[in-house]
């Protein structure tokens, strides 16, 4: 690791007024840090000390804080890091910074230093550095599941454990090539290929998951579709208050297309109210079916409002859309009960927790994690897009083995991309340690 090395210091909590905030230090200077902004004995390693911090300047006290001091490689950056846990009040805050900035070797952090240190020290893998950033993004519980899964190293070691097998297959492909006149092991050829075949059939099975993970990642996109007073703003309204936790308006949508980021039953939602869908009388309204209809046909689950108390609304087939349709017959408190169809009342409310327990159903169905980590973002599915497309290319190449080498090593690149362990210097050893080739 680089000695030349700067200390680096960030506020840790957010900005403003709070009970505590945490200023975190990391760096070779963590211990200067201590000596000269407290008085008395460095605190013990990971226990928590009082202490009183001073400018070591002015010798102004500044606050009294908790300390904790991690040491080197045991820490989140694998550097000497300290804690201060501040009173949480603006000044405080400011005093303890600026203190900081005047220590020789310290300087203030650059946004997502501190992760990107944990990564460059072997801490954290890039799929774990990503988790903890959907981590800290989390806002629903199943988003927190996920993300916690890929943070502690899930996904990772899925992508590492066929990295691993590539390499070693790589390995045996190359001494193939390398020494063909020597004693190597019997049915290497067939070996190879059954690999071969078997990577990709996991790793393709893997990429047919529906999107899962990104989808729970970005949000269940459900629209609001329906003639023009069926009720779908009424019923938007609903959903939006009863959701426990309105994430957020969104703002700078469209006035035809409004949007709601909302919390149901543990997934994320993107809902949105659309326009009426009917023969539009002018262009701004033609304008607003067009989004409507656009809205709709993006959208993975279409919410489909029919006025109930209408018996001859002009009937809107469900199969017009791409994405699965859930039927409501809104205003049944003016209807009389029917047999099939949901029935609900945005006006009441009656009907809106069997809607709910429905709404969970269709997208946990469709969100719920596979047996072990998802893939989570587009750049995990295009590396393993990479890398089955060069396992396929290399099964076809059997007879040259060269080239079959060739396609392996690509295969492993683009693994080793998603977890960002991109030498492939490990191969040398595995080929020793299978072969002994020439003692
Ligand atoms: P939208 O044009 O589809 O968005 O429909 P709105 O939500 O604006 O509702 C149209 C009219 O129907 C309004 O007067 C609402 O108060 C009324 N409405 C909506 N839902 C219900 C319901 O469940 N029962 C009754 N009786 N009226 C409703």
């Amino acid at each position: 690791m680089d000695a030349e090395r700067q200390t680096i210091f960030a506020l840790a909590t957010p900005p403003g007024r709070s009970g505590v905030a945490v200023v975190r230090v990391s760096g070779p200077s963590v211990r200067r840090v201590l000596e000269r902004m407290t008085q008395g004995p460095v605190p013990p390693v990971r226990q928590a000390a009082v202490r009183a911090l001073a400018d070591p300047e002015t010798g102004e006290r500044l606050d009294k804080a908790l300390v904790l001091r991690f040491e080197a490689p045991e820490s989140f950056t694998g550097e000497d890091v300290l804690e201060l846990h501040l009173h949480g009040g603006r000044a405080v805050v400011d005093g303890v910074v600026s203190a900081l900035s005047g220590i020789e070797g310290c300087r203030a952090a650059e946004a997502g230093a501190f992760t990107r240190r944990a990564f460059d020290n072997g801490k954290l893998d890039l799929t774990e550095v990503e988790g903890l950033a959907d981590l800290i993004d989390a806002q629903t519980a199943a988003q927190r599941r996920q993300a916690l899964r890929q943070h502690r190293g899930e996904f990772g070691a899925l992508i590492d454990g066929w990295r691993n097998r590539l390499v070693r297959t790589l390995a045996h492909a190359e001494a193939d090539i390398d020494f063909p006149d020597e004693d190597l092991p019997d049915g290497v050829q067939t070996e190879l290929a059954v690999e071969i075949g078997a990577l990709t059939r996991e790793i393709e099975t893997r990429l047919a998951d529906g999107r899962r993970g990104e989808r729970l990642r970005e949000g269940y996109r459900v629209a609001i579709v329906g003639a023009p007073n069926a009720g779908k703003s009424s019923l938007f309204n609903r959903l939006v208050q009863r959701s426990a936790a309105i994430v957020s308006d969104r703002p700078g949508t469209t006035r035809d297309v409004l949007e709601a980021s909302i919390d149901i039953g543990g997934y994320p939602v993107t809902l949105s109210d659309t326009a009426g869908l009917r023969e539009a009388r002018d262009a701004i309204e033609s304008e607003g079916v067009r989004r409507a209809e656009a809205e709709a046909d993006s959208a993975d689950l279409v919410l489909l409002v029919r006025d109930a108390s209408l018996p001859e609304e002009t009937a809107m087939p469900a199969e017009r859309w791409r994405a699965p349709v859930i039927e409501v017959l809104n205003k049944g408190d003016l209807a009389a009960p029917s047999d099939g169809g949901l029935s609900v009342s945005a006006l009441t409310g009656q009907g809106l927790d069997a809607l709910s327990v429905r709404l969970v159903q269709e997208i946990a169905e469709r969100l719920a994690p596979p047996e072990n980590a998802a893939i989570t973002r587009a750049r995990h599915r295009e590396a393993l897009e990479g890398a089955a497309a060069a396992l396929g290319r290399a099964a076809a190449r059997a007879p040259a083995p060269e080239l079959v080498a060739e396609d392996l090593r690509l295969a492993v690149r683009a693994l080793g991309r998603v977890t960002g362990k991109t030498d492939v210097e490990d191969l040398l050893d595995v080929i020793f340690r299978d072969f002994c080739i020439g003692k």
